[in-house]
């Protein structure tokens, strides 16, 4: 913070400097000179002179010994920064093996320190989260494996964080996993397109639908069937229907899973190796279940657990929770790409080359891009699209800049146009492992900039604000 502070000190300095010398100079100048002018005027006679050798002699010395204090303090940054460099240097240059410009390995070096683009610790967290929801769902299907609640099927992470690229600081990263559900036995989901009269559709409800569990290839003779069993038999045995449970009329209800999962949570906590190292919290979520563990050492690890239906068998999920600031009725369940971004993005770091720099990328976008129009989502599609454009050997870690060129370049051309394709609907480059439902293909392409379209004062501020911003990347500290 000291050093931003001292060498934005500096900087400003040079600038001033170098900018208008002649003229702020002379201005100074002329402007001291008034003042002791006036001060000299002010006193009469001949101790008037003396005076005015002391003033001056007092400022000078007063100058000297801040520009000392400025220098001595450079020296001192200058000698931290070099150190700093040469372990940064150390640890990384074992990655590296393949001959680099040292001017653009200079760039990307103080790329990465000014964007704070490595988040060493962002891989390690995920695995200590996979493991805890992989534990808790071992402990949920003991204890309900009895009754008729959803089946909680392996979590999966989605989201910045899992995909290796949280655009914010460590202490603020939330974990997010999606737990499908499944319905248990003598049970069906079908679900059922919200008329919102737009195309794709992008909210469904749930309608949970008995089944007859008396034939069937194999028929559980253990558990009594909900159409064919009559009501007091199935009330004598303490059996009741997941539609008498966690649904709204005859749909699944976001609001009562989270409900139910979170008191889950909090009894089975003690069970779970993890509450030796960890205290948790279950911190308050209507349709989801969010999670504060705190370690021994005092360091927060923020999990959020969402609720989710797949819709067949492809990587498209209905999710309990809302992205926006609009919050439906709980029995309304919205359309999710996170699961298939997610595996997007693993494939990608499958064939991508060791040390590819998209992530880092991503993240240095997603930080300068911070508190703009532009959303994150919007970044990370534009990324998406040119993962699939630029051939991933293009995405070596040497070139960073490149591509960090690319994006922005991209996303400028994109706010001209007035128009961003949504990277799952009609994109004729999707990857094959990503599985869309049917419809996705044939569908009109989505427009993730359509409100520009709408309002040509958004997309001049838009426009300004990302110009600044590149001002900002290659001038700005
Ligand atoms: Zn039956």
């Amino acid at each position: 913070m000291i050093t931003l502070l001292l060498l934005w000190l500096v900087q400003w300095i040079l600038n001033y400097i170098n900018v208008y010398p002649d003229e702020v100079l002379n201005q100074q100048r002329t402007q001291m000179l008034q003042e002791l002018a006036h001060s000299t005027v002010e006193l009469s006679g001949e101790s008037g002179g003396a005076v005015f050798l002391t003033t001056l002699q007092q400022w000078l010395f007063w100058v000297i010994a801040g520009v000392l204090v400025l220098l001595l303090a450079l020296c001192w940054w200058l000698k931290k920064r070099i150190c700093e460099m040469d372990s940064s240097r150390d640890s990384e240059s074992e990655e590296s093996e393949e001959e680099e410009q040292p001017a653009e390995m200079n760039m990307i070096w103080i790329f990465s320190k000014r964007f704070q683009l490595s988040v060493p610790k962002l891989a390690s967290r995920r695995r200590v989260v996979q493991e805890l929801l992989s534990d808790l769902l071992q402990v949920s299907h003991s204890l309900f494996s009895d009754s008729f609640f959803p089946v909680l099927e392996p979590a999966i992470g989605v989201g910045s964080a899992c995909e290796g690229w949280s655009p914010h600081k460590e202490e603020d990263i939330v974990y997010f996993m999606f737990v499908p559900l499944k319905p248990p036995p003598g049970h069906a989901f079908h679900l059922e397109p919200e008329a919102t009269g737009q195309m794709p559709q992008t909210s469904m409800r749930i309608r949970v639908e008995q089944e007859c569990t008396c034939t069937g290839k194999q028929p559980d003779q253990s558990i009594l069937c909900f159409l064919h069993h009559s009501a007091e038999e199935l009330k004598r045995n303490q059996v009741t229907s997941l539609l008498h449970t966690l649904c709204t009329g005859p749909y699944l209800d976001g609001e009562k899973i989270a409900l139910w999962f979170q008191t889950f949570v909090i009894s089975a906590w003690s069970v779970v190796p993890q509450s030796r190292h960890y205290s948790m919290k279950v911190l308050p979520s209507c349709r989801s279940c969010k999670m504060r563990l705190v370690k021994d050492s005092g360091r927060s690890l923020f999990v959020e657990i969402v609720f989710s239906v797949q819709q067949g068998d492809s990587d498209i999920f209905l999710s309990s929770q809302p992205t926006g600031a609009q919050f439906p009725p709980s029995t309304t369940w919205l359309e999710s790409y996170a699961v298939a971004e997610a595996k997007f993005f693993r494939q990608v770091a499958m064939q991508a080359p060791p040390r590819s720099c998209h992530l880092k990328c991503l993240r240095l976008c997603a930080r300068l891009l911070e508190g703009s129009g532009i959303s994150v989502y919007a970044l990370k599609t534009t990324v998406m699209h040119l993962l699939t454009l630029i051939p991933l050997s293009e995405w070596q870690h040497k070139y960073l800049l490149m591509r960090v060129d690319d994006i922005m370049h991209y996303l400028r051309c994109c706010l001209e146009e007035k128009r961003l394709k949504h990277f799952f609907f009609g994109n004729e480059d999707m990857p094959a492992e990503i599985s869309l439902p049917p419809d996705f293909q044939e569908a009109q392409p989505l427009n993730l900039f359509q409100h520009l379209v709408q309002d040509p004062a958004a997309q001049t501020k838009a426009l300004k604000e990302f110009d600044d911003l590149q001002y900002y990347l290659y001038f700005g500290f």
